[in-house]
């Protein structure tokens, strides 16, 4: 057996209840029915037997997953877990939803199935986020109360925060107070925008440019070690940068993975496998096969040609760009397959935001630096991996 970890993005639906500009989803009306429970169960504990997977995270996504409803998501676990344990296995769950329709019915759920975690997302200033008969401020409006009763709830949550030319144009530091003091959280994430499938037409709004969006970075980084970094709120992706510099084990977002394909796979309702989310909603060209068709995921992860250009795209990228040289190659590994797609129509180019990587990168290694120099005090210590192991979010 194997501490590696196997991770599938799951989306029961790609239906949504609200109408982002930025969204990538074809919004079908079609749902992960209960009666194909049992057959993605099986297929995917064949896998990791095969693999040699103790444990399997589960991160589900949609459209918007909590339109299932809470009992659909009991139900669904508890037919999971019975038949992880009788294969010596198990399933973690995390839940990422736009809130919107949060209620108190889905209290029981999130405490037991989801560890009394969820990760949602919110941009500030929000634009772009929209009711489908409302207004970004409506949005805005409606999520921040589902987020105060969710935490009435005893739920802990975590935000996900996708960088618009906003956010750069409000700066750092109100970036920063708004998630920190206005929402009081202590868990959120950046995320860096791309564009994709449907929303191709719409991608000049969120291209930023590398050098305003790294002094952003840069800038955000700096106040969050001022403020935050002792008080241990968690700021995705510079903690797990952090966790690196400063010599911990440190649980990088799937941008800076040595290969994504060696650890997420996404399927939807109707068992489309692909790379992450933003493939299987994007990219019928890379779609790996169908789990719901195919007798095995083993085989069809060891035989696609999709997935193939997936696991030799670092080896083609020390080859054909100039990452060798990078002194960041083996933390960043060429970054993100589905931004440099998106930007370039070649997987074998190296992430677009490269330039912003090495500012952040050496950034986090100032500050470690610093920080390794000093006696050391006792610090906070991350705990769980809900939100930052993956940067597939552009949305949701
Ligand atoms: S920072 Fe740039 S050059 Fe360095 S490994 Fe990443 S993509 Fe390649
Ligand atoms: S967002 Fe990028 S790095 Fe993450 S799983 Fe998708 S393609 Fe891979
Ligand atoms: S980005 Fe997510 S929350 Fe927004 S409309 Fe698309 S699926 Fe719904």
């Amino acid at each position: 057996m194997s501490d590696r970890v196997f991770s599938v993005i799951l989306l029961p639906t790609s239906e949504c209840n609200v109408a982002c500009d930025y969204c990538f989803e074809h919004k079908e009306k079609h749902r992960l029915s209960r009666l194909m429970v049992p057959l993605l169960t099986k297929r995917l504990l064949e896998h990791m037997k095969h693999a040699g997977y103790d444990e399997c995270e589960i991160y589900w996504q949609g459209g918007e997953a909590m339109l299932m409803g809470p009992q659909w998501f009991a139900d669904t676990g508890a037919y999971m877990a019975r038949a992880a344990h009788e294969a010596g296995r198990r399933f973690t769950h995390y839940l990422q939803t736009n809130l919107i329709s949060y209620s108190s019915a889905w209290k029981e759920v999130i405490l037991g199935l989801f560890q009394g975690e969820l990760g949602t997302s919110m941009d500030y200033p929000n634009p772009h986020r929209k009711l489908f008969s409302g207004s970004a401020e409506a949005y805005t409006d409606l999520w921040t109360k589902r987020l105060a009763e969710a935490r009435r709830d005893g739920i802990q949550i975590g935000v996900i925060a996708v960088l618009h030319q906003g956010s750069i144009d409000v700066g750092a530091e109100a970036f920063y107070r708004y998630y920190t003091e206005v929402l009081g959280l202590e868990n959120f994430q950046v995320n860096t925008p791309f564009p994709g499938g449907p929303a191709h037409e719409v991608e000049g709004q969120f291209r930023l440019e590398n050098g305003q969006l790294a002094a952003f970075l840069v800038d955000l980084f700096d106040i969050w070690m001022r403020d935050g970094y002792d008080r241990g709120v968690k700021l995705g992706p510079f903690d797990a940068l952090m966790d690196h510099f400063e010599g911990r084990a440190a649980r990088l977002p799937c941008i800076w993975k040595e290969n994504c394909s060696n650890q997420f796979i996404s399927v939807d309702s109707k068992g489309t496998v692909a790379q992450c989310d933003c493939w299987v909603t994007s990219y019928p060209e890379y779609f790996f096969g169908n789990l719901f068709q195919e007798p095995s995921l083993s085989r069809m992860l060891e035989t696609s040609p999709a997935r193939r250009a997936f696991v030799e795209r670092p080896g083609r990228l020390v080859e054909d760009e100039d990452c060798l040289e990078c002194r960041y190659l083996s933390i960043c590994h060429g970054g993100c397959p589905v931004r440099a797609y998106s930007a370039t129509g070649s997987l074998v180019k190296k992430d677009p935001y490269c330039e912003v990587y090495k500012a952040v990168f050496s950034t986090a290694e100032n500050h470690a630096r610093k920080l390794l120099r000093k006696p050391s005090p006792t610090r906070w210590e991350p705990v769980r991996p809900s939100l930052g192991a993956l940067a597939t979010s552009r949305r949701i």
